[in-house]
């Protein structure tokens, strides 16, 4: 790599830190902080950052045995004399100085800084404004969503000395937290996306995290924001009255002004600039999609680009993938897809991974390699680099593609070969024997590297329930937006985590700030506990003989009438302890729980038993999600009331009160006492039609066969439906007992492929169904959506008059849980 090197001395200096060094020669190029991610040490700075789980002390070793020679830590590190040709930065604390360090570089760098911050979209705001820029200006980006007190200084860092524009991305979760961002990033531009609930929990409101948030802006030269929102616009107008602004927005108040959309099969988009208006097609439909576009236009009508360029860009918009595919491939080898974004960085990135898994699994390692499109450096520059680095990495063979890169063929290895189109490799694909070998393909956008990965990727289809872990955690963070800062989350993982698999989602429960987890019955409870689940688990329908059980393995039970409160009680006593309890009452449900009218018999029976501690008492709302009984809730929340006062009158210690599940959290957060139990809106069912709740669970299929019907045929068992000649049915491996209800048969329920519906014909079998595509280009093995994302479960629950919590419960245990998470 040819970047500008630094010498040790100017970094120490720059970290505000004591230089120890045995080579003082050193030039350093890159910096690390996460061992995991140090593969080639050359020019290397390690920080040895120090977090709550971890310390990056702890890895000195390890990675100086790796040959990693360069290192930042805190004073109280003792350095012995095992590290031999050493260099040590020594600082009061390494977070600052990696922070100071960004400060000092930053004051050398010209390129235009541009600061975005927001609660949503920042990402992908950025990501967009670099996909419209590439092709015009040098310019460098925040990897990902680097955007923390440690990611803003490696994306600081990433800036180089060439780059034109940089776009840095600034994410708060604390107070406090912009100054030091602001300091470090200086943004000449700001660009704010738009507030919502998303890390609320540290914030007492939505004022104070703009606030916050709006400190990065404070010595730039020009805001770019949306004046849609009535409290964002008069902020900025009195915090930066002096301040050159830009607003885009729907109201009359924006200078690029959106006054119509038309839904086709792209977005028509009109907009007022100025004194005219113009118009553009846009792939996407959503309302954030659209949102996110109007500061990319509006940021390119800055830069001066003209509306029919604007146009043309728009379209080839593409959505932003922030993750490497990985999939088998034929003949044992792994196929690794990385063509979302191509720079050189991305692709030592790539490289490494690639061989890390080449090494683990012992297998050759293959590049196949597009021109780089968008660097912004000339190719007499880049491809050397590209060359230096590919051969730097022991790749085995390369498989160019692109005329710029054929042009520099001779600096590759002399059996690396060449293509200047990729249909030209692909005519010539069956040439090559793929075996065994990690494959990496890492290709532009426009050279179109997906029709090359599927080719090499093994088709093994099977019907699977795909769970969507960042939704998962998006909706958590939803919910808690309805929810004060102290409030307690349950987390019901009930009937297999509501079919999407305990232990995986009770682990991201518990890695994602809840408190509390709920399951129905003990078994459910010892399973995550010996899968290492360490969160309090309250068991909602606890047996007689399971008590011990319970106790042993850390499990509290509901406790819901006197009889079941004596028998816990027996089997404490003998166990010894304290027993931890948490009782259930019936303000209206009918179902577990102790009536009103018991109460005083309960507190005479816990009188009696002072080892049983009442860790909470709670009540369940029968109609939180309706809106005509929102009187009956609010009388089941005075009775719960009532009853809480008593207990706590003749209890002398506090305890916890919950009523609200997920449609109640939405709909009725005054309620929310001391802790909420969320099931459903976790999964990204709402009772609110606007909530930023995501959809996470797909259930998919495939084509395995499709057949032409001749005169006078029928589908299926009991000869149920008769077709037409010439009709084309699929034959899709999905039954009900995988989850497909039988009731969806004959033309009741529908499947999506791409983005039609098609009816299900005949009866739905145990294993399979078929569904009519008759005039439509469906072909073999094409993905089959029984629900998901944009087809979602609560369709077929409608058609079936059921709730959705049913569908998910009923997808059968043998069908494959994919997870998927960032
Ligand atoms: C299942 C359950 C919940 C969660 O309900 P959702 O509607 O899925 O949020 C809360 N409390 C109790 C007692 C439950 O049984």
């Amino acid at each position: 790599m040819d970047y500008v090197s630094y010498s040790i001395e100017k970094i120490a200096k720059w970290c505000d830190g004591k230089l120890v060094a045995d080579n003082k020669n050193s030039e350093l190029i890159k910096l690390a902080f996460d061992s995991r991610l140090v593969f080639d040490t050359n020019g290397l700075l390690f920080f040895a950052l120090t977090s709550k789980q971890n310390d990056g002390h702890n890895f000195i070793k390890e990675l100086y045995n790796k040959g990693v020679r360069n290192f930042v830590v805190n004073s109280s590190f003792a350095i012995d004399d095992n590290y031999k040709n050493a260099n040590w930065i020594i600082v009061e604390n390494t977070l600052d100085s990696l922070q100071k360090l960004a400060l000092s570089y930053r004051k050398t760098l010209e390129a235009e800084v541009v600061g975005i911050t927001g609660s949503n979209g920042k990402t992908i705001v950025k990501e967009w404004i670099a996909q419209f820029l590439f092709d015009d200006f040098s310019l460098a980006r925040s990897p990902r969503s680097y955007n923390s007190q440690i990611g803003v200084p490696f994306s600081l860092w990433k800036i180089k000395d060439f780059h034109q524009i940089a776009i840095v991305e600034a994410g708060i979760s604390k107070p406090n937290e912009m100054d030091k961002l602001q300091k470090m990033i200086l943004p000449k531009i700001g660009i704010l996306t738009n507030i919502g609930y998303a890390h609320q929990e540290n914030f007492v409101n939505k004022e104070e995290i703009l606030n916050e948030k709006l400190k990065l802006f404070k010595e730039s030269d020009l805001i770019l924001y949306s004046c849609d929102n009535e409290v964002i616009h008069s902020k900025i107008k009195e915090a930066y009255k002096d301040k050159k602004t830009l607003k885009w927005g729907r109201n009359s108040c924006a200078d690029l002004q959106l006054i119509s959309k038309e839904i086709n099969s792209t977005t028509k988009l009109r907009f007022r600039w100025q004194n005219d208006e113009f118009e553009v097609d846009f792939q996407f439909n959503d309302s954030v999609s659209i949102e996110n576009i109007m500061p990319v236009i509006l940021f390119a009508l800055y830069k001066g680009y003209a509306y029919s360029d604007i146009a043309k860009k728009v379209l080839q918009i593409e959505p932003v993938a922030m993750r490497m595919e990985q999939k088998d491939g034929i003949n044992g080898c792994l196929i690794l897809n990385d063509s979302y974004n191509y720079d050189i960085l991305s692709l030592e990135v790539a490289l490494n991974f690639l061989g890390q898994q080449a090494t683990k699994k012992g297998m050759s390692r293959t590049l196949i390699l597009s021109d780089i499109v968008q660097s912004g450096e000339d190719d007499e520059d880049i491809y050397p680099r590209i060359a230096k680095l590919v051969k730097s990495k022991n790749i085995s063979r390369v498989i160019g593609v692109g005329e710029s890169i054929s042009n520099f063929a001779s600096l590759f290895s002399v059996k690396d070969v060449f293509y200047s189109k990729t249909e030209e490799f692909i005519n010539n694909i069956h040439n090559y024997s793929f075996k065994n070998e990690v494959v990496l393909i890492k290709g532009a956008r426009s050279f179109s590297f997906e029709k090359i990965s599927e080719l090499l990727e093994l088709k093994q289809h099977s019907t699977v329930l795909e769970i969507n872990l960042n939704a998962f955690i998006n909706n958590l963070k939803v919910l808690k937006g309805h929810l004060k800062p102290e409030t307690k989350i349950l987390g019901m993982v009930k009937a297999f985590g509501y079919g999407s698999g305990s232990y995986p989602i009770s682990s991201t429960l518990q890695n994602n700030g809840a408190s509390y987890l709920g399951v129905a019955f003990a078994d459910e409870g010892v399973e995550l506990r010996q899968k290492g689940i360490t969160l309090p688990i309250i068991v909602m329908n606890p047996e007689i003989k399971s008590f011990n059980l319970m106790l042993e393995y850390d499990l509290e039970p509901e406790i819901y009438s006197v009889e079941n409160l004596k028998e816990f009680a027996k089997v404490v006593r003998e166990y010894g302890g304290e027993g931890k309890i948490h009782i259930k009452v019936d303000t209206g449900m009918n179902r577990f729980g102790f009536l009103p009218n018991q109460i005083e018999e309960l507190i005479l029976e816990l009188k009696k038993i002072p080892y049983l501690k009442v860790v909470s008492v709670f009540s369940h709302l029968a109609a939180s999600d309706e809106v005509e009984h929102d009187s009956f809730t609010k009388l089941q929340v005075e009775k719960f009331n009532q009853i809480c006062d008593k207990i706590e009158q003749s209890l002398d210690y506090k305890f916890l009160k919950h009523i609200l599940n997920s449609a109640g959290i939405e709909r009725f957060p005054e309620y929310q006492f001391d802790m909420v139990r969320a099931g459903i809106g976790m999964y990204g069912f709402s009772a609110d039609r606007d909530s930023n709740l995501q959809n996470v669970l797909t259930l998919k299929s495939y084509v395995s066969q499709i057949k032409i019907i001749d005169e006078n045929e029928f589908v299926g068992y009991g000869l149920s439906e008769k077709l037409n000649k010439g009709d084309k049915l699929a034959v899709i491996p999905v039954g009900y007992a995988d989850g497909l209800n039988r009731h969806l048969s004959n033309g009741k329920g529908e499947l999506l492929i791409g983005d039609k519906l098609f009816p299900i014909v005949g009866r739905v079998c145990m294993d399979t169904c078929m569904i009519n595509i008759t005039g439509s280009d469906v072909t073999l093995n094409d993905e089959v959506i029984v629900f998901g994302d944009r087809y979602p479960a609560s369709v077929m629950a409608d058609k079936l008059g059921t709730i959705s919590y049913e569908i998910m419960t009923n997808i059968s245990q043998r069908v494959k849980r994919v997870y998927f998470k960032e």
